[in-house]
Parts: C-alpha cells; structure tokens; sequence
C-alpha cells in the first residue's frame, strides 16, 4: 500500500513512522522542514488531569489511551532514532488560586488534593495566598522539539520517504475519490492520503466543501525563564488555571496566551509581559528570573473543540487534524488509530469523524 501525508508535524511524522512500521509505503511531506510548526513551539505537556479534569468523554478516554501508550512510544522513538526525547513522568501540580477552584480539586478522583502547607511542601515556592491543589502523579512531560526531529529521523530509518521544503498546492480528487496531490514539483498517486497540516489543514481551496475540515488557527505565545546563578528549577510541571510553568532542561517554559488571530504568529511584549505577571503571581520568585527566549505557534482548533481523525467525505482521504492544545499528548493514541484505519484494522470514533459537520 502506498501512502502520502500532507504536513510533517508530530500527527504527520508518527502516524507516517507507525504505518511505514506496518510495511507500507509512505511519503510524508512538508513545505517548510519538518515539525517546526506547532509541534516545535508547544510546551510538552502530557497531561490528562491538567487538560481533561475528570470528565467522562470520548475526549478523556482517547487521552487516557494514549497517555497510557506514551512510555513505550518514547522508548519506541529514543531506540529507532538513537535521539534522547527527554520523556518524563515527573507529574504536575495543579494549583487552586480560588475556593471554587479548591472544591472542585476536593471532589476529583484523578489526584490527590493537598491543603496549602502540604502543597507548599511539594514547592516551596508558590504564593501565599494560594487555597490548595491537586497532585497528579501521572502528569508526564516530552521535549518536543527534541520529539520532532527524533521522530523524522525515526521515520527516514525506516524506510519513508521525508520531503521538506515543498508545499502541496492542490488535493485532486474525481468523482468523490482522492486521485492525487499536486506540488510545484510533481503529482503523487497514492492507495490512501493523509491530511495533518496543523492549523493549515482547512486552506485547501481545491476539496469540496464538504470535504474540506473546519480547522482553523489558535495562537498561542510562551515565553521561557531562567534562574540567575544558583537557583534550582521546579521538579515538575506547575499549573493554575491562567498559566503553566514546564521545567524543561535548564529552563522553565511559560505558558500560554490563546487567542483567534488568523494565521498571525508574531511574538508580543504584551503577551510575555502578560505570561510573567501570570507566572510571578503563581510563583513570585520568578519575577528575578531572566526571559531567554520568545515565540509563538498555531494550536488547529475544530468547531467543538475535539479532533478531527478520520476518512473525509472525499474517499482515501483522511484527515488528522483539531487537536487543538492536546497534539502531544493524543500524538501515540493518533499514529495507532489512523494507520489502523487507514490500513482497514479499526472502525471510526464516531466523536471524531471529520463527517461530523456535513
Ligand atoms: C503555544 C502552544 C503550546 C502547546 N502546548 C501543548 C502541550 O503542552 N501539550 C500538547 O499535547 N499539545 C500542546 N500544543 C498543541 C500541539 O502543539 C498541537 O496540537 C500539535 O503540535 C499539532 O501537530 P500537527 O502535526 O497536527 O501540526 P503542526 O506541528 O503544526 O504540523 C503541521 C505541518 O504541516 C505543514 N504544512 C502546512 N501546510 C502545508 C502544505 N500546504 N504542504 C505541505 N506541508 C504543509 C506545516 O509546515 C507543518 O510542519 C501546544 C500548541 C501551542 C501553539
């Protein structure tokens, strides 16, 4: 079987490695180089508790699946790529800044709530005036710039083929059926396409209507921190329900702003201020930390808010796409149901189906 996938982001790059894994053939294309969207300005959080609260949904129990499918997917990458992707299962405190926020932790069955001494015994350096928290021990962290490039590398191991550097400009299709896609360069025909171009994955003019998804652009800016000389970094992800705080590697990682801005990915002094006055609120000791760098990325937002992961009103063409702030956690739990669709092994989730919105 052979296989082209448009976009090669985290969904992209792993489903392409899981199906090339499953002996087909797959070209994985990208008009710029790969995973330097999204999926490089992310923070990296694996996190259930923190995104999902305890809700019951098939949203909850896809994340569930693929937190779950996380260890051995890292173990899986760090092997074929030989690269370190600094997975870590460090958990993360979910900071109660209000009584409601504090009642709510009290009555989740997914943490363990602690009162503000036995929070600040977990850091020392949170702020006085917070009212408890949730630990979530089964929080887990990825250095996702680090995933990106592993998981190309894993992929060209493999066999696949990676294109960087060439947009594709048309998705043809005949008579309801994918026929093939078009670049400056070439057409490529393939048994199966996939659609994982992040928050670009509804700009192709040329799909039906009814076929095209309903993706569009959610910005978010971060900033990253670091300690003047001597002081230590949080052991674990930090978050209340205005900022999170990701150590990562000899730097914190604060985020991040939301916002509808179309395809804008300029980097704001009013968004970093904003992030730090957030962060400095949550711990104040940060506020002698220096900024070290700044960025911005394009979460693809659906219409509800849920992914969008399945075959589109066009035949042979599928689409990963929507999944908004959650495309590094749902990362394992996409690449094991699309190539599983794809190749005929699993039905749909009916909750994801790109046909959900005809
Ligand atoms: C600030 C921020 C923080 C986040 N934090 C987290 C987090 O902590 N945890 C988490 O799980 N998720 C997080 N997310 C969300 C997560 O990063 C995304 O959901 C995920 O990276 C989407 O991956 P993707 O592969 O679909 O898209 P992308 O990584 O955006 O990749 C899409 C690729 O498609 C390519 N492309 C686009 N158009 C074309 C075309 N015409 N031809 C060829 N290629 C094309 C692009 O160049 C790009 O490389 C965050 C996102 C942001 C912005």
């Amino acid at each position: 079987m052979k296989v082209a996938i448009v976009g090669a982001g985290v969904a992209g790059l792993s489903i392409g490695w899981r199906l090339r894994q499953s002996g087909a053939e797959v070209t994985v294309l990208d008009r710029a180089q790969p995973a330097r969207a999204a999926t490089w300005a992310s923070a990296g959080m694996i996190s259930v508790a923190g995104e999902m609260e305890d809700e019951v949904s098939d949203e909850a129990t896809f994340a569930k699946r693929s937190s779950g499918l996380w260890p051995d997917f890292a173990k899986d990458i760090e092997a074929a790529s030989g690269r370190k992707i600094a997975y870590r299962t460090d958990g993360a405190l979910l900071v109660a800044r209000t009584d409601a926020a504090w009642d709510r932790f009290r009555n989740r069955v997914d943490g363990v709530p602690l009162d503000p001494a036995a929070a600040r015994l977990k850091d020392p350096m949170l702020a006085p005036d917070i009212k408890g928290a949730l630990w979530s021990p089964d929080d887990a962290q990825v250095d996702n710039r680090a995933l990106g490039d592993a998981l190309a590398v894993a992929f060209v191991k493999a066999g696949g083929e990676l294109v960087p550097n060439e947009a594709v400009a048309r998705l043809e299709n005949w008579d309801g059926r994918m026929s093939s896609i078009v670049t400056p360069f070439r057409h490529i025909e393939a048994d199966a396409y996939v659609l994982a171009a992040g928050a670009w994955t509804g700009a192709f003019d040329s799909l039906p209507r009814e076929a095209s998804p309903p993706v569009r652009p959610v910005k978010g800016e971060m900033i990253a921190v670091a300690p003047p000389g001597g002081s230590g970094l949080p052991q674990h992800v930090i978050r209340d329900d205005r900022v999170y705080l990701v150590p990562r590697h000899d730097r914190l990682l604060i985020g991040a702003t939301v916002s509808e801005a179309g395809f804008d990915t300029s980097v704001t002094d009013a968004a970093a201020a904003d992030l730090s006055a957030r962060a400095i609120s949550l711990l104040p000791g940060l506020s002698d930390w220096n900024v070290v760098e700044r960025w911005s990325g394009l979460r693809p937002g659906s219409p509800d808010s849920l992914p969008i992961l399945g075959e589109s009103a066009v035949q042979n063409l599928f689409i990963a796409s929507g999944q908004y702030r959650n495309g590094i956690l749902f990362a394992p739990a996409i690449a094991e149901h699309l190539s599983r669709l794809i190749l005929k092994q699993t039905a749909e989730i009916s909750a994801f189906s790109p046909r959900r919105f005809d």
